[in-house]
């Protein structure tokens, strides 16, 4: 199938709202926990070894990072944070970063929450999935490292994730593994419809 995000290019990096490109357009988020595999869940999707950075120092880098796509869409890789090692003024200048991007940002389209399989809906997870419910903002929860996990435990790993979210609208679990390269297509799909891609020629 045609894959457009592999002409995703890194567009530029910045730590608040204050340095992100202009409010139009679409944007995708990507956000989980560190170590969740989001970096090389971003880098599978696009078909790039090195796109988004995997294993960062955790807590170093707090930067969103924008990727451009054609047609004023972008994929935004958030900070993550979830180490007991991030120090609170880390976490509290997270908090209030991602707060006013959600608040502020309307061309915030879909969040891409990436979780670990085997951990999923942490605490960390279940304030990004609020904060999307309160902004109404889809998310699909990509629970990762699939290939950690039999076929069966990981498709019991994906109905427990659809029940305990099924009282909220507009939320999509699906299974992925960077390593396998599995998952890829329905991640796609998923993004098409969000950037409405299948409406242009
Ligand atoms: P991030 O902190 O969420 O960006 O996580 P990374 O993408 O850096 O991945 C964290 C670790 O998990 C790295 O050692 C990756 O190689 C590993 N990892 C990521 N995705 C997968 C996957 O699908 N399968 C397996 N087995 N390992 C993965």
């Amino acid at each position: 199938m045609h894959n457009s995000y592999r002409q995703a290019k890194f567009l530029l990096s910045c730590p608040s709202l204050k340095g992100c490109p202009n409010d139009s357009g679409y944007e995708v988020i990507f956000a989980g926990r560190s170590n969740a595999g989001k970096s090389s869940a971003i880098n599978t999707l696009t078909e790039q070894k090195k796109l988004a950075k995997v294993s960062r120092t955790p807590g170093r880098t707090q930067h969103l990072v924008f990727f451009e796509l054609e047609n004023d869409r972008r994929l935004v890789d958030l900070p993550g944070y979830g180490y007991a090692k991030v120090p609170d003024s880390v976490k509290q200048d997270w908090h209030q970063n991602m707060s006013q991007y959600f608040d502020n940002r309307k061309c915030i389209k879909a969040a891409i929450l990436v979780m670990d399989c085997r951990h999923p809906l942490k605490p960390f997870d279940q304030m990004m999935l609020e904060w999307c419910i309160n902004s109404k903002v889809p998310v699909n929860i990509l629970l990762t490292k699939s290939d950690k996990l039999k076929k069966g435990a990981a498709s019991s790993a994906r109905l427990s994730v659809m029940k305990a979210v099924k009282d909220s609208p507009s939320i999509n679990v699906q299974l992925f593994s960077s390593l396998k390269k599995e998952g890829v297509p329905e991640l796609c799909t998923y993004l098409d419809k969000i950037f409405e891609m299948s409406n242009e020629g």
